[in-house]
């Protein structure tokens, strides 16, 4: 009997026609444990990790109505203050991922461009007044610090900062 397929084959060949395998979608409705698929729009950070629906995975708030998604998703928008609504595309982004998602996943990514110096997101308006200034914080590794993309202040790095 031949197999079909060659399950050892784990990347690298590219499948040419149907490629079933979206990495970014990890299904949890596997998990006998209640977990529910979550269908949202919002990108997760640590996708394996096993969370409760009725916490929210970025500011850890725990209410028992969020297990009604749109509620979790009302959060989000309205409440959360580790999200914040990218005034160029609407999107709900994380506000650790504001610069990134400025510089490259916003539709108007293109507008931006990063400052050398503080490594913020600077609109190309601002861009040359905004680095010829020198007036901006220098960044520091992100080890030692974050930088808050609203307030523009270094915070404590990792998690507990942006908290
Ligand atoms: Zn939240
Ligand atoms: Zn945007
Ligand atoms: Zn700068």
């Amino acid at each position: 009997m031949e197999a079909g397929f060659n399950e050892v084959d784990g990347g690298g060949s590219p499948t040419k026609g149907i490629s079933p395998s979206k990495t970014e979608t990890i299904s949890t409705n596997i998990n006998p444990k209640g977990g529910k698929p979550s269908s949202k729009s919002i990108k997760k950070r640590n996708p394996g990790t096993k969370k409760n629906d009725e916490m929210c995975q970025f500011c850890g708030k725990i209410d028992k109505t969020y297990l009604q998604n749109d509620n979790l998703d009302m959060h989000y928008w309205k409440e959360c203050p580790m999200l914040t609504e990218c005034t160029h595309c609407k999107q709900v982004i994380e506000i650790a991922g504001l610069n990134e998602h400025l510089l490259r996943e916003c539709d108007s990514a293109k507008s931006f461009k990063q400052c050398p110096r503080c490594k913020e997101s600077v609109h190309s308006n601002d861009y040359e007044t905004h680095v010829g200034a020198k007036e901006c914080p220098i960044a520091k590794p992100s080890k030692a610090a974050n930088r808050c993309p609203l307030c523009h202040k270094d915070i404590e790095s990792g998690e507990k900062g942006w908290k």
